[in-house]
């Protein structure tokens, strides 16, 4: 991170000095950004030019690239960080996988094993978390009765474990995180076998007990959630219970990530890629309407989802030394064959994103727990590794708090096409922060795939870029005083 600003100093100010190729025409009116040549403008601003961006390939430890996009870490995030605990982590995937089974058609009123028991730890762990939040979180047991479906031959109740942190500012914007404590074996319907599960999942549900528990004792801006689902491995219904709760009462949730499979970085050949945990984030969006499909194939945006963004946003607050990992983001809604509990999000039309281990190994997942010609099956914890789980929750961490305290991805970010022209007019709506300092422009190439320039665009509505919208994207994000950067939406011709 050498040459990087430290955050409180500069971070707000980090365009100052740069600000002669703009007209300041004041509050409300249009700014308007001369830009001799398309590579030019990044340059002129103090960027690096994309050209200088570091590939994002090889197995760098904490690679830092310098993305125009970036935003290190403040004194109050790496403190925040430096309060994950490895071993509380081991000490809930051990507890999770002393219930023998958690299967979601296991026992639900035996104390000591089965789906039921590992709910009601859950629940009061999550309750001793609230006890530190003033108030401020709240701890639910989220139920319904799953009527028979593929994988549930008969109405089960189904129960998420959901700690809400209230933001301070912003309270109706919501960000979730969740794993999965269900559990299985090599066979979907085995309700009664062990089925430890400690990778798939207590790893995630590790994380999110963990982030419960440095998050409750502060005040984010934004409302943030921790959830431990269950049902997934029948078929993602705990978490599509939930999103769809979210829709229903109509939620603003800007941001959601499903950590699944974060338990351990050997690959089945034994090696070991121990600082790279993948995001996997979806392009054309599930949810996308006719009239959407209908704008993307006219001008693009295949590569703009507001998952990718979500997951570009990361990137930028996550992989850096203060979590000493890289993001490996992946372009793709999840693997070959899989799903996961970020699916019934997008769905439902919300940002989403999976964190899962950098290179499986399927001896340890879903499988009958036993040695087959001298080799160890089965989800067991002794093939976990608890710092990198810590890691993982690390670059959780840095993400949900950035996301928290940063202002909420603008609103309304537009084109404007009403004319042929070979500038670009842009305009959106103000966001509702208090602390809200202005907006940045950004863009690319459109074979680029991360944006690579930023163009300060003042506390305004609307901004003039001297760069023709048929040969570039553009995005746009809003700052804060603190200087923190929300995720970029993508800007659409106006309709
Ligand atoms: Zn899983």
């Amino acid at each position: 991170m050498a040459g990087m600003t430290q955050p409180g100093e500069d971070a707000g100010n980090r365009h100052s000095g740069h600000d002669g190729h703009e007209e300041s025409n004041g509050r409300g009116t249009a700014r308007r950004t001369v830009l001799g040549a398309a590579t030019a403008g990044a340059a002129a601003l103090g960027l690096p030019s994309a050209a200088a961006t570091p590939s994002s390939a090889g197995p760098a430890a904490a690679p830092s690239g310098h993305r125009p996009t970036e935003q290190p870490p403040s004194r109050e995030l790496r403190a925040l960080l430096r309060e994950i605990d490895p071993h509380r982590i081991e000490a809930t995937v051990r507890k999770l996988v002393s219930f023998g089974t958690r299967h979601t058609l296991s026992a639900q009123d035996d104390p000591v094993r089965g789906v039921g028991a590992a709910r009601d730890w859950l629940l009061a762990e999550l309750r001793r978390c609230a006890q530190d939040s003033g108030g401020r979180m709240t701890v639910e047991l989220q139920s319904y009765v799953q009527q028979p479906a593929p994988r549930v031959p008969v109405a089960t109740r189904i129960t998420n474990v959901v700690a809400t942190l209230r933001g301070s500012v912003t309270p109706d914007r919501v960000y979730v995180v969740s794993g999965h404590y269900d559990s299985r074996n090599s066979d979907p319907m085995n309700a009664t076998d062990d089925a430890p599960g400690a990778d798939d999942d207590a790893s995630g549900v590790a994380v999110v007990l963990e982030l419960a528990r440095v998050f409750a004792k502060r005040r984010p801006a934004a409302t943030v959630v921790f959830a431990a689902v269950a049902g997934e491995e029948q078929g993602l219904y705990g978490a599509g219970h939930m999103a769809r709760t979210y829709r229903g009462g109509q939620a603003d949730v800007q941001g959601m990530f499903t950590n699944d499979i974060v338990g351990s970085p050997t690959a089945e050949d034994g090696s070991r890629d121990p600082r790279t945990i993948r995001l996997f984030a979806e392009g054309v969006p599930t949810s996308e309407t006719p009239e959407q499909a209908e704008t993307r194939r006219s001008v693009g945006g295949e590569n703009d989802s507001p998952s990718r963004q979500l997951a570009r946003f990361v990137r930028d607050t996550a992989e850096n030394d203060a979590t000493g990992m890289r993001v490996r983001v992946v372009y793709r809604r999840d693997r070959y064959l899989r799903s996961g509990d970020h699916i019934p999000y997008l769905q439902q039309g919300y940002p989403a994103a999976r964190f899962t281990e950098p290179a499986e190994n399927y001896a340890h997942q879903h499988q009958d727990v036993r040695v087959v010609e001298g080799k160890q099956y089965g989800d067991l914890p002794e093939f976990c590794d608890f710092g990198f789980i810590a890691r993982v929750a690390r670059v959780n961490a840095a993400a949900l708090w950035s996301l928290a305290q940063a202002p909420g991805t603008p609103r309304g970010a537009r084109i404007r096409t009403a004319a042929l022209g070979n500038s670009t007019e842009l305009v959106w709506e103000r966001g509702p922060e208090p602390d809200l300092a202005g907006y940045e422009v950004v863009w690319r190439e459109t074979t680029a795939a991360e944006w690579t320039h930023v163009i300060p665009a003042g506390n305004v509505t609307r901004h003039v870029v001297d760069l023709s919208k048929d040969n570039v994207f553009f995005g746009l994000r809003a700052l804060n005083r603190s200087g923190l950067r929300s995720p970029v939406a993508f800007c659409t011709p106006q309709p």
